[in-house]
């Protein structure tokens, strides 16, 4: 049998499911990725015998009680993975001595949040009504919209409906807003460390739904081992994945894309291209920025009222010779000192993950601690370690040894038993994964943004479609398999062929 050949560039999670699906609906496909690792932003690195892992705080879908489940399944046996679910989400700390715990089952949380704040009580029985709305809601997964025909968005209508009043309430209110009303200054820091302060509420909502039902697991291994499931289906499918191959270019004859061209003048020809790459450098670089329209040109100037990108990270990791059986595994807590990152970002409070809950990740009686600081000034970092690498290095030591001060203060015995130290930059975001200022999830799930689908295609190309965070708004491992799964059942109907999401 004749069959196309299709493209992808990039084996983060998009890629990697469009392969798989791609696959077993008959199409001969070919990854090529710039690093020599599956992944993309869902990675893990090892140092000393600690494994840092990156990504995965909750996998949406991680049992039967969420849609995902069966998606993931269809790729990998779920079966074989061990879920962690957390009592508590994570815990923040004032610097009067209060703590206020995020449990994940929705009555706990309540009680909790009524403990802390009275005099929130009408606040507190909003925010939790509201998740206890969405309790019984479940996203129709299966077709995408792309495909779908009028019964199928009358069906959907119907499932939608009991919800459209609760879900325009929260998601046109930020994060930001809702925590505004409250009197209680630790359920408001409580609340914007949920997510992002200025997604929607309704990301937040649907957050602790999803650990209330118990959906949202860690995956023991972490995230590299689960890209690799991924990246190992896909190679048994009959996939092929180029590492070490940058994409510079993609071929377009008579506004047709044909293939790539690789940095190295390396090229090959395809019926179809698919980027789950970056958005900026697929369409203003590869494509040289030919096939724009306002929409778009609004989306990426950096200025859209519209959509907003996710900053960038410097990510401490410490490998620490001790276990912390008796401390959360995630903690926000007050620093005696302003940590300075850069000219856009300075922190009061340290958000620190403890992964005293997965062994694999280190030896017996060793533990690794992650600390997430989120950053816009990409720029800064990028231009430090290409002009003056002993001032980069610098930086990260200063910003490390504040992070160990701190965690010595709080939690102690930790400078005696450091044995590795790790600090990546923006500029590590970029050099790894490529993608745009350095956003470690593409495009933020602001007020407005759920609502907005935004096209797989480019204005006057053909055979060519986007995939992944760029194309997702609110990004995570959920859109990227469901951005694979969509896009192949968009390429079979193109091609009147039957949807198979299994060999
Ligand atoms: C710190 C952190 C925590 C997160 N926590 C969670 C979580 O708890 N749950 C969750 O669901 N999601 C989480 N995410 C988000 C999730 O990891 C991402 O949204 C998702 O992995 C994006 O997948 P993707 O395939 O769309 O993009 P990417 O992972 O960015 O993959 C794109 C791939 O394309 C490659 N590429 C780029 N340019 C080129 C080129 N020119 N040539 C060849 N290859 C190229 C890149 O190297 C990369 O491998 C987190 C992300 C981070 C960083």
């Amino acid at each position: 049998m004749n069959h196309k050949k299709v493209i992808i560039i990039g084996a983060g999670v998009s890629g990697l499911c469009a392969g798989s699906y791609l696959q077993m609906n008959g199409y001969d496909t070919e990854i090529y990725e710039l690093h020599d690792t599956p992944g993309g932003l869902c990675t893990a690195w090892d140092r000393k015998g600690y494994t840092f892992d990156f990504c995965i705080h909750w996998l949406m879908g991680s049992s039967p009680s969420d849609r995902f489940y069966g998606l993931w399944n269809e790729l990998i046996n779920m079966d074989t993975l061990e879920f962690v679910y957390h009592e508590i989400f994570f815990q923040i700390e004032d610097a009067q001595g209060n703590i206020l715990r995020i449990f994940t089952d929705v009555d706990k949380l309540e009680e909790e949040m009524k403990r802390v704040a009275p005099e929130d009580n009408d606040l507190i029985e909003e925010f939790i009504g509201g998740v206890r709305k969405f309790i019984p809601f479940t996203f129709p997964l299966d077709k995408a919209p792309e495909v779908m025909n009028p019964l199928d968005g009358l069906k959907m209508m119907v499932r939608v409906l009991p919800f459209l009043r609760a879900f325009k309430k929260w998601e046109k209110m930020s994060a930001e807003e809702f925590a505004s009303r409250c009197k209680n200054p630790l359920l408001k820091r409580g609340i914007l460390e949920i997510f992002m302060p200025e997604s929607s509420a309704f990301f937040l909502l649907m957050t602790l739904v999803s650990m209330h039902k118990k959906a949202a697991g860690y995956p023991i291994g972490g995230s590299l081992h689960f890209a690799k499931m991924i990246e190992e289906r896909y190679i048994a499918l009959g996939g092929k994945i180029n590492y070490k191959s940058r994409v510079e270019k993609v071929i377009v004859e008579d506004d047709s894309a044909r293939g790539i061209q690789l940095e190295n003048g390396d090229s090959n020809r395809a019926d179809i291209v698919i980027s789950a790459a970056d958005g900026y450098s697929t369409i203003f670089k590869m494509l040289g920025g030919r096939y724009v329209n306002e929409k778009l040109r609004d989306y990426y100037s950096g200025q859209s009222k519209k959509l907003k990108v996710f900053p960038s990270l410097v990510f401490v990791s410490l490998g620490v010779a001790r276990t912390f059986d008796n401390e959360p595994h995630a903690m926000v807590f007050p620093l005696k000192k302003p940590l300075y990152i850069d000219d856009s970002m300075s922190y009061g409070n340290l958000s620190v993950r403890i992964f005293n809950f997965d062994s694999t990740l280190a030896p017996q009686g060793k533990t690794p601690i992650t600390v997430m600081l989120g950053t816009y000034n990409h720029k800064f970092w990028v231009n430090l370690r290409k002009n003056d690498r002993a001032t980069y290095n610098r930086e990260k030591e200063r910003i490390a040894a504040q992070v160990v001060d701190a965690l010595e203060e709080r939690l102690g015995n930790i400078k005696s038993t450091i044995e590795v130290v790790d600090v990546s930059t923006p500029a590590s975001i970029i050099q790894y994964t490529n993608n745009w200022k350095g956003s470690f999830e593409g495009w933020q799930p602001s007020p407005g943004t759920m609502m907005l689908r935004m096209d797989k295609t480019l204005p006057g190309l053909s055979n060519f479609y986007m995939i992944g965070q760029w194309v997702e708004p609110g990004g995570g491992l959920p859109p990227a398999i469901l951005s694979g799964r969509n896009v192949t059942q968009i390429i079979c109907r193109k091609d009147n062929k039957k949807f198979r999401k299994q060999v």
